[in-house]
C-alpha cells in the first residue's frame, strides 16, 4: 500500500513538472535590408530571466498576428526608428524627426493592441515604451532637442557604449519598477531623441530624468477605448537589455518580472 502511495506521489510530481510550462516571450523584430532582425541582447536577457525567446517577424496581417498571440505568454517590444507623428497622433513632422518605417509602425501597434486585449503582459523598451503611448491614445515628443527647451540632459549618450549608465532617473515609490529594482533612483543608459509626451488614460509615469523627460510607464487602471485584458503593462525608455546582456544583473529583474507575469 505504501509503495502504491509513493508511486502515485511520483506520478503526480511528474505531471506537475510537465504542466509547468516555461513562458514563451514574443520579441518584436525589425526588418532591414531584407532581413528579419532582433538584437541578441533582447534574446539573451529573456533567456537569462528564464523565458523562451520567440522572435516575431514584421507583419501587418491580422490573422498572422492573432495566431502568434495564441502562441506567446508574454511580449517584449523592442527599440528602433521614430513613429510617424501625422498618422499616429495627428502632428506634422518636425525637422528633427528621424527615419519612419510605416510597416513596422503598423505591426508594432497591431501586435501590442492584440496582446493587451488578450491579457498578455507587455514590456516595452525605448521605442517599445513610446509604442505604449502611441498605440493607446497618447503622443510623443518627436525630437526632444528642438521641442523641449527645458530638457538639458544628454539623452543620446552615443558614442559611449550602452553597457554604461550615463544619466539618473527618479523612480516612483510603490511602482512596479521601484518594487522590482528595490530602489527609487538608478543610473541608466540613454539612446533616444523622442520620448512620451501625453500619457494615455490607464497608464502612469513611473520614472523621470532630471529634466522631466519620461523614462518609465506602467498601467494605472483600465485602458480607455481599447480592448483590455488587464495584464501588466511596463515600459522603460532606457535599454536594460544591453546592461543585462553585459553580465550586470542590476536590471535583470525587469525581464524576470515579464517572465513571472507571463507564467500566470
Ligand atoms: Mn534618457
Amino acid at each position: 500500500m505504501k509503495r502504491v502511495f509513493t508511486l502515485a506521489l511520483m506520478l503526480l510530481g511528474a505531471a506537475l513538472c510537465l504542466n509547468a510550462k516555461t513562458p514563451v516571450i514574443g520579441i518584436s523584430a525589425y526588418s532591414e535590408d531584407g532581413r528579419c532582425q532582433v538584437n541578441m541582447t533582447y534574446v539573451n536577457s529573456v533567456r537569462m530571466a528564464g523565458g523562451v525567446p520567440l522572435v516575431i517577424p514584421v507583419t501587418g496581417d491580422d490573422n498572422q498576428i492573432a495566431a502568434i498571440i495564441e502562441t506567446i505568454d508574454g511580449l517584449l517590444m523592442t527599440g528602433g526608428e521614430d513613429f510617424d507623428p501625422l498618422k499616429w497622433f495627428g502632428e506634422e513632422p518636425v525637422r528633427g524627426l528621424g527615419e519612419v518605417v510605416p510597416t513596422r509602425d503598423e505591426y508594432d501597434v497591431k501586435l501590442v493592441r492584440a496582446a493587451v486585449a488578450k491579457g498578455i503582459p507587455v514590456l516595452g523598451i525605448c521605442r517599445g515604451e513610446q509604442l505604449l503611448a502611441v498605440a493607446f491614445g497618447g503622443s510623443l515628443w518627436q525630437d526632444i532637442p528642438s521641442q523641449v527647451p527645458s530638457s538639458y540632459v544628454k539623452h543620446r549618450q552615443s558614442p559611449t557604449t550602452g553597457t554604461v549608465g550615463t544619466h539618473s532617473i527618479d523612480i516612483t515609490k510603490g511602482s512596479i519598477l521601484a518594487t522590482i529594482l528595490g530602489k527609487e533612483k538608478a543610473v541608466v543608459n540613454s539612446f533616444h531623441h523622442q520620448a512620451v509626451k501625453d500619457v494615455p488614460a490607464g497608464m502612469k509615469v513611473t520614472a523621470v530624468a532630471a529634466d522631466g523627460i519620461i523614462e518609465g510607464l506602467e498601467r494605472s487602471g483600465k485602458l480607455n477605448g481599447f480592448a483590455d485584458g488587464g495584464a501588466m503593462i511596463l515600459g522603460v525608455q532606457f535599454h536594460p537589455e544591453i546592461i543585462t546582456n553585459s553580465g550586470n544583473p542590476e536590471f535583470l529583474p525587469i525581464f524576470r518580472k515579464l517572465v513571472e507575469e507571463a507564467g500566470k
